[in-house]
């Protein structure tokens, strides 16, 4: 899809969509930024608008973008273009050497019908350390006529050596309204539901999607459960059986993991603002109007200062989070401290 059609980041977009057009873009790109926020759809637009034989310059900030119409346009996106290939994390979840091999083989010639090859390695982070010592050359030294482009929502995985050759473009989460818009237009969810959703995914399309699905209400009602279950248990055993109720129920992925628990994550510090409000006697400025009588239900056992304490650890949680750590581990702790 070009750049005019992607949600967010017009900044990012506009700076790559100028530096394709000038012909300024750097061979060895890294695209770094949360999952589900649109890093690989916007190296794919880079492929496109480097491609395109007839592009437009649509609005002032997007110089160069292509058509989006033609056959190499629709070629691209099918994933069907000799010249363009997205590389995706095998059946291991690893990308391994002899696939960069193959893919660094390929750079030493011309492109075959487009002006430029792009490879797009997408969950970069994945590639195996023998893989990306495969790269290093290549990224240092890419042959006249290739893109590389290493699509990550975890850079610091990246072997040092390999950060320090690409320029990083990073990719923030979108904002909640572009999220609820999204939802709206492409999945006909209602606009209050899409609104909620957005609030509690974090800028990420990925997770809004999953949660769109599950309901809000469900994960809303997950949070509700844990708030619950550790109001009055002292016992850590007891605790910690809350913690599935917030993390991914063995769907596998680490970044699916990691979405699920966000979003409980952000469902419970939901709860705990309201629970706050309620405990002030500000009931006006409750969000989750629906859950007050079972929230009031829980203010005995959470007191202005627990209810400051857990909504501090459900922040530290979720920078936890942001740093890698993983989900299972932030879940315990979180219903630990809460
Ligand atoms: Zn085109």
């Amino acid at each position: 899809m070009p750049f005019r059609t992607l949600l967010g980041h017009r900044t990012t977009l506009a700076l790559l969509s100028r530096a394709a057009g000038a012909g300024t873009l750097p061979p060895s790109l890294i695209f770094a930024g949360p999952d589900g926020v649109g890093k690989r759809a916007a190296a794919v637009a880079v492929a496109q608008a480097l491609n395109c034989p007839t592009p437009v310059a649509p609005t002032d900030r997007l110089s160069l973008d292509a058509c989006g119409e033609c056959p190499v346009c629709r070629r691209i996106d099918r994933g069907l273009h000799p010249d363009v290939t997205v590389i995706e994390p095998g059946d291991t979840g690893s990308i391994k050497i002899e696939v960069v091999r193959e893919q660094v083989r390929k750079t030493a010639f011309k492109p075959f019908e487009g002006r430029r090859r792009v490879i797009i390695f997408n969950d970069a982070d994945n590639l195996v350390d023998d893989a990306q010592n495969a790269l290093l050359k290549t990224l240092e030294e890419p042959p006249p006529g290739s893109v590389l482009i290493l699509v990550t929502a975890q850079p610091d995985r990246l072997l040092a050596t390999v950060r320090s050759r690409c320029p990083i473009v990073r990719f923030a989460p979108l904002a909640p309204a572009d999220v609820a818009l999204w939802l709206m237009r492409a999945h006909a969810v209602p606009e209050h539901e899409a609104r909620a959703v957005a609030a509690v995914t974090r800028g990420s399309l990925a997770a809004a999607r999953e949660t769109a699905q599950t309901g809000v209400e469900a994960v809303r009602e997950a949070a509700r459960r844990v708030l619950a279950t550790v109001a009055d248990a002292r016992d850590p055993r007891a605790r910690l059986e809350a913690t599935s109720d917030i993390v991914g129920k063995g769907k596998g992925s680490g970044a699916s993991e990691r979405e699920s628990l966000s979003t409980h994550l952000h469902a419970l510090a939901s709860l705990l603002r309201d629970l706050g409000a309620l405990g002030t006697g500000s009931a006006a400025s409750v969000i989750n109007v629906d859950l007050e009588p079972s929230l009031a239900h829980l203010l005995p056992s959470f007191d202005a200062k627990r209810t400051l304490r857990a909504f501090a650890a459900v922040d530290r949680a979720l920078g936890a989070l942001d740093r890698n750590a993983s989900p299972k581990i932030v879940a315990d702790w979180v219903v630990l401290n809460l």
